[in-house]
């Protein structure tokens, strides 16, 4: 039987869903069995029960290593480390780096491996007020499934104390795709297709998943120090939408909303490509499609205006941004076949996708970082605050909301196996 190269993708991308499916329901259940064990260890009377005691035992021969030892009903820490066993001072915090809604990210280095980690540092507190578990744990279970993806940040750890989640992420140095598009103004054709083209397969690579990221800006974008695309930031990503399933919740950022977001209407994965038709827009001419200082302007335009194409970008250019930026979302490029359409569209017909998938193709620039402590990306409004003392202390006052903080997030802890020795 003949086999397209279309249908030869197809059945690959299925197959890296099908394994990411499955690796995901491992974790997944090593998860609930981990949250079972917390409700068990949680609830003194039935600690005491002979029978669950001999199962909370079961493993005491083989934890001999484990430092607190003895039976999970007699240990309290154990149910914040959730008995995986890093935690936050296994690290060395060097730098701040970023900063998000809930928190910063740091720069780490592992005291054992010396290798280095950027740390996502986030409030239990600030999420709780906002009440954001939701994203939070949404994030936590897509960097989870998202096995390693060239183009999407990698977790190694997840762990918590009383009052914060730490996520330790692949360290990106390349600095934010904003920051080196704000110092250029615009990409020429070349840089921005090989930017798009990364960023394409991460959202197909989602989307087979059943994931919508949502929030697709250049701020989510960075470059690693090869200037390969490494997409971060997953707490706006919506899991579990199947091909044609939609969803309703108002997020993202107002520059890239697509129409259907703004007007609160179901949207689904079409989304996304909107938001690359954004991106790809202000790689091209420098601004977002529909910016106007005037946010009411802004909005009206996303919904009304069409989006000013100059000639200066290719004639393919301009097709596929039109077809990214179509208000209607059912008629939008993507809509039909998802990635597939993008990828078979005249503007990416230099792209070898095989090449792109195997970070063959040779980044257009290359930013230069003289090795991992080499902070020139970052930007100094960050990397000159002081280090906070805390980041490595579980000694916090005890008072009634940080009690309700510190069981909010039950199952929250994760460290994979191949992986649990930092080796
Ligand atoms: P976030 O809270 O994920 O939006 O991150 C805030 C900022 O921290 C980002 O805009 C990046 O500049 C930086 N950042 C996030 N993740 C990483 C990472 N894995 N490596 C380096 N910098 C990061």
């Amino acid at each position: 039987m003949a086999v397209t190269e279309a249908g030869c993708d197809l059945t690959y991308c299925k197959m890296r869903g099908i394994v990411a499916v499955l690796t995901a329901f491992i974790k997944e259940r090593k998860m609930g069995l981990n949250d079972f064990i917390q409700k068990l260890v949680s609830t003194p009377h039935i600690c005491q029960h002979v029978e669950v005691n001999n199962f909370l035992k079961i493993d005491e021969n083989q934890n001999e290593e484990d430092e607190d030892g003895g039976p999970m009903c007699l240990n309290p820490r154990s149910s914040l480390a959730e008995d995986f066993q890093t935690k936050p001072c296994d690290f060395d915090y060097l730098k701040i780096i970023g900063k998000g809604s809930f928190g910063k990210v740091l720069l780490a280095r592992h005291k054992e491996t010396a290798k280095y980690y950027a740390v996502k540092v986030l409030q239990k507190k600030i999420i709780l007020k906002k009440k954001e578990q939701k994203h939070i744990m949404a994030e936590r279970s897509v960097l989870m499934k998202n096995i390693k993806h060239p183009f999407l940040v990698g977790l190694h750890y997840c762990f918590q104390t009383a009052d914060k989640l730490y996520f330790v992420l692949d360290y990106v140095n390349g600095g934010e795709l904003f920051y080196h598009l704000q110092r250029e103004r615009i990409f020429l054709e070349p840089r921005a297709r090989f930017y798009a083209a990364e960023i394409a397969s991460a959202l197909g690579y989602l989307h087979s998943l059943h994931i919508v990221y949502r929030d697709l800006k250049p701020e989510n974008i960075l470059l690693d120090s090869q200037g390969h695309i490494v997409l971060t930031d997953f707490g706006l990503c919506k899991e579990g939408l199947e091909p044609n399933g939609t969803t309703t919740t108002f997020c993202g950022t107002p520059e890239y909303l697509a129409p259907e977001v703004l007007q609160k209407q179901a949207y689904d994965r079409t989304v996304d490509w909107w938001c690359l038709g954004s991106v790809l827009y202000e790689m091209l001419y420098g601004l977002p499609p529909f910016y106007s200082r005037n946010t009411a302007e802004m909005y009206n335009n996303i919904l009304h205006k069409a989006p000013v194409l100059k000639p200066n970008v290719s004639n393919a250019g301009r097709e596929l941004l039109e077809g990214l930026l179509q208000k209607d979302c059912t008629k939008r490029l993507g809509a039909r076949d998802d990635f597939l359409e993008l990828k078979y569209h005249s503007f990416f017909s230099p792209i070898n996708w095989d090449d792109l998938m195997a970070r063959k193709i040779t980044p257009p620039f290359i930013p230069s970082v003289s090795g991992p402590t080499d902070l020139r990306h970052f930007d100094p409004e960050f990397t000159h605050l002081p280090v906070s003392s805390s980041l490595c202390s579980d000694t916090v006052m005890v008072t009634s909301s940080l009690k309700e903080a510190a069981g909010a997030f039950p199952g929250f802890s994760y460290g994979p196996p191949e992986e649990h020795s930092f080796m």
